[in-house]
């Protein structure tokens, strides 16, 4: 495995270990509303896949290598510092959104809206870790496979998950949500 295949797979145990502790506390609460549909389930799964599954199968077997290729190595070090940046955003959301944070789209009974730290300066940081992420990806996984498959399920996820879950927050928080979109972009903070 070369250097920035080793970085891509430190970079996944680094967010299993910022998601970890919040994961295993919100299984534990009550839910008032919680919504999971197949499709979701599909997209989420293939997340997994493209995320996690397809980077081992290429950096451990050869059935990925007729689809490698070569960037020159200051493109893998700019790989380095983008993932890096993923992991910072992916840190602070977790840091902020606390026990409101779910995999599926959920209400807790006692669910707080975040509107401050990340939540102050972008609506969806969680999801611009992963937009990052993904960009990041092909740099330090060179292969059109490892490197591309990611980026081509988040999209789709992307915005079926965005338009249902900003349909949830306005049906939970009404007015309160409403303005916070007008103050607070989605991915890149309004000037
Ligand atoms: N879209 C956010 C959160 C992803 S986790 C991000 O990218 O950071 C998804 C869950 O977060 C949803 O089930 C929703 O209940 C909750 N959520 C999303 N935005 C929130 C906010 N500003 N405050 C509290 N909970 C929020």
């Amino acid at each position: 495995m070369d250097v920035f295949t080793w970085v891509y797979f430190i970079a996944i145990v680094a967010e299993m270990a910022i998601r970890a502790p919040i994961s295993s506390r919100q299984r534990k609460e009550p839910k008032s509303n919680r919504q999971v549909t197949t499709q979701e389930k599909v997209l989420l799964g293939l997340l997994f896949l493209a995320m996690f599954f397809v980077p081992i199968f290429y950096a451990a077997t050869a059935w990925l290598d007729f689809a490698n290729y070569t960037l020159p190595s200051w493109t893998g070090w700019l790989g380095v510092v983008i993932i890096t940046g993923a992991l910072i955003v992916f840190w602070r959301a977790h840091a902020d959104l606390g026990l409101n944070w779910s995999s599926t789209l959920e209400i807790r009974e006692k669910h707080e809206l975040i509107t401050r730290g990340i939540y102050g300066v972008i609506r969806h940081p969680m999801y611009a870790s992963q937009w990052i992420w993904v960009i990041a990806q092909p740099l330090l996984l060179q292969n059109w496979v490892a490197g591309f498959l990611n980026l081509l399920v988040f999209i789709p996820f992307y915005i079926l998950r965005v338009k249902a879950e900003e349909k949830l927050m306005l049906g939970q928080f009404g007015d309160q949500y409403r303005s916070y979109m007008q103050k607070v972009g989605a991915v890149f903070p309004k000037l």
